[in-house]
């Protein structure tokens, strides 16, 4: 089985000009998506860790499936004024303008040992973000992962610091 065919291509979405990766028909098939959270899991090498943080939406579907084989907490990351309790924020450049994303302040604990998972790596910026919050509150990067890395965007730069893994590359 090709993980590849369970990523389609949808053309012009969500605006023109751009090429959107879709990871709905992974989503559906429960042996493709088995398939692609054991990738994930072998690239840890049975390392520690003590929390996965998913970075919204996407992010959350492996993300839970990874922390529960992990044994881990699991940690959404969300766009602003999404999270209930105290949050920290951390924003970072789009092509215009900029976002930011948050964090609880008490999801993770001075060294944590943290997964941070997303679907896809493009520009980097969103990863960065995440790094961003996870490290001010004191958590060990151990891995930044993703379903797929577009690495004509060269988005592993902005997280050079950390060890990145993706099951596709494209
Ligand atoms: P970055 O911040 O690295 O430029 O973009 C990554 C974020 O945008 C991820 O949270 C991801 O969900 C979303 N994203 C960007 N391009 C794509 C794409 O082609 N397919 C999917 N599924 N998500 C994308």
């Amino acid at each position: 089985m090709q993980l590849e065919n369970y990523i389609r291509d949808i053309q012009g979405f969500p605006k023109e000009g751009i090429l959107f990766k879709d990871i709905t028909p992974l989503l559906i098939d429960p042996l493709a998506r088995k398939k692609c959270l054991n990738i994930l899991l072998d690239s840890l090498k049975g390392q520690q860790i003590d929390k996965v943080v998913g970075a919204e939406s996407r992010g959350f579907f492996f993300g839970i499936l990874l922390a529960q084989e992990l044994n881990a907490g699991f940690i959404p990351v969300r766009k602003p004024k999404k999270l209930p309790f105290k949050t920290l924020s951390a924003s970072y450049d789009l092509e215009y303008g900029s976002a930011s994303l948050e964090i609880h302040t008490d999801a993770i604990q001075r060294g944590d040992r943290v997964l941070i998972h997303d679907d896809v790596l493009a520009t980097g910026g969103t990863a960065k973000a995440v790094c961003d919050l996870v490290e001010k509150l004191g958590g060990e990067i151990v891995q930044c992962n993703f379903l797929m890395e577009l690495t004509f965007l060269n988005g592993r730069e902005k997280i050079k610091n950390n060890p990145i893994f993706a099951a596709l590359t494209y």
